[in-house]
């Protein structure tokens, strides 16, 4: 996961982006659930599970022990291999109708690399601090890990028996192939054998700079993401005697073209409800451009007012941005070559030969070479967004109930999508709330506030229930 987005919808809604740092005040335990959890949380985040320190093993048979513990059946807790040196872990909770398809959660065991030279405290020890913990992992995505893992614990230990089975997985490589989520949802898909998922591994509770609340994403899609090179060939020459052809400027001509070339509008469930958010929240002309677009996604005129607000014009169509360019060989040559990169984030469910043909078709011009950049990325649909699973997801909100929930689309890739792509519903819900611009997820000194994590223990018992129950 990457939380860009979310600091690029607050860019979009013109919020100020002043650092406001929280007095230091003490966050006290309330309960042994919330020690246990916190012990379980210094525990795991001391695990280097990042590619240099490959200690998912070590933390999926850390986490494995403490199930068998909790009194669930070896047979239960499957250590999984799913690469060299990665180790993801599943856990069932079987319920009362062993026929039915179970409902799935998924985190991620690993985290992005941190070097310890360069972060102000260690990051792989916990430190509690100004009301934040502090470490790798600790918004993304080991608070997700243990929430969940405590709240599975708790229940089993209160004797607790949801309707159908609970499968808890968790992925070894989130943060660098996502061979894991693919495994579970191809290879081990039977024996898994979820409904939907719900991915803890999100930013879902949004606070503005002043503490209030700004809404709860609920990740329903992700876009795709693909490259492609542009190549014009030349015999080249001696620039005192230019050349009628020359492929500087035949590419700057297909350049010029890409950048006008703009993707139909696609309404799907996730960008229908990130627009009726947005006209919730804007002036009277772009609410009724906004609800036209939804009616109908050939409508020019309000498609131009939507596309003012830069996180809605992501949403409603795939786009095609030039990033690099390399051309020619000398200051006094005519270039013999001279290429572009051109990166795309496709909507859900698109094919991308599709979005390369159309690139073509824009350019219209044979000289022009199109060659995808190969990089491994899976097709994804949206998720249809669930009354009945929103409904569990809002009533198991406390820590800031009544907060309006916001279907999400995300420009980036978690594990969420390897489901999906094979029919099986996920959707981002971690239950923390916190200031996007200060979880530094991925980045130096990652944190999270104390009291979202001790919150969000609560909130996966709830939601547990509430979606079992259903
Ligand atoms: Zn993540």
């Amino acid at each position: 996961m990457n939380f860009s987005a979310a600091r690029y919808a607050f860019l979009a809604l013109g919020l100020s982006l002043s650092v406001h740092l929280p007095a230091d005040q003490g966050v006290q335990i309330r309960s042994d659930h919330e020690a246990m959890a916190r012990k379980l949380f210094a525990d795991v985040i001391a695990m280097d599970t990042s590619v240099i320190g490959l200690e998912t093993p070590k933390m999926a048979a850390y986490l494995g022990e403490r199930f068998r513990q909790a009194g669930f059946d070896a047979a239960d807790v499957m250590e999984v291999p799913t690469g060299p040196n990665l180790m993801s872990l599943m856990v069932r909770y079987p319920g009362q109708d062993r026929n039915a398809r179970g409902i799935g959660f998924l985190a991620h065991l690993d985290v992005v690399t941190a070097l310890r030279k360069d972060w102000e405290l260690d990051p792989f020890a916990l430190t509690e601090r100004n009301g934040f913990f502090i470490g790798r992992g600790t918004a993304d995505n080991k608070a997700g890990v243990i929430g969940l893992t405590a709240a599975f614990i708790k229940l089993k230990k209160e004797g607790y028996i949801p309707s159908r089975d609970l499968v808890l997985l968790l992925t070894a490589d989130e943060e660098s192939g996502m061979v894991s989520a693919k495994h579970f949802a191809t290879v081990l898909k039977e024996d898994v054998n979820i409904e939907y998922g719900i991915n803890a591994d999100a930013l879902s509770g949004i606070l503005a700079p002043n503490g209030s609340v700004f809404g709860y994403y609920v990740q329903g899609a992700e876009k795709s993401y693909r490259s492609v090179l542009l190549t014009v060939r030349n015999p080249g020459g001696h620039s005192s005697a230019p050349r009628p052809d020359n492929a500087i400027y035949q590419l700057a001509r297909a350049l010029i073209k890409v950048e006008q070339h703009k993707f139909p509008v696609m309404i799907n469930d996730i960008s229908a409800g990130m627009m009726r958010s947005a006209a919730a929240r804007s002036d009277t002309q772009t609410a009724d451009a906004i609800a036209d677009l939804i009616d109908d996604p050939s409508n020019v005129a309000a498609e131009k007012i939507v596309s003012r607000n830069p996180l809605l014009a992501t949403v409603i169509r795939t786009t095609c941005v030039a990033t690099m360019l390399e051309a020619g060989h000398a200051e006094n040559a005519l270039p013999q070559s001279a290429s572009a990169t051109v990166n795309c984030r496709i909507m859900p469910g698109v094919d991308p030969a599709s979005v390369y043909s159309a690139l073509a078709m824009a350019i219209d011009d044979e000289g022009v070479e199109l060659q995808p950049i190969q990089k491994e990325s899976t097709i994804a649909p949206a998720s249809p967004m669930r009354e009945d699973i929103m409904a569990a997801i809002s009533e198991s909100i406390e820590e800031y109930a009544d907060v309006e929930l916001v279907p999400f689309m995300a420009s980036y890739g978690t594990d969420g999508k390897e489901f999906r792509s094979v029919g099986i519903p996920v959707y981002g819900s971690s239950g923390t709330f916190m200031d996007p611009r200060e979880a530094y997820a991925h980045g130096l000194n990652e944190r999270l506030p104390v009291k979202t994590f001790y919150a969000s223990l609560g909130y996966w018992e709830r939601l547990i229930k509430q979606l079992a129950n259903r």
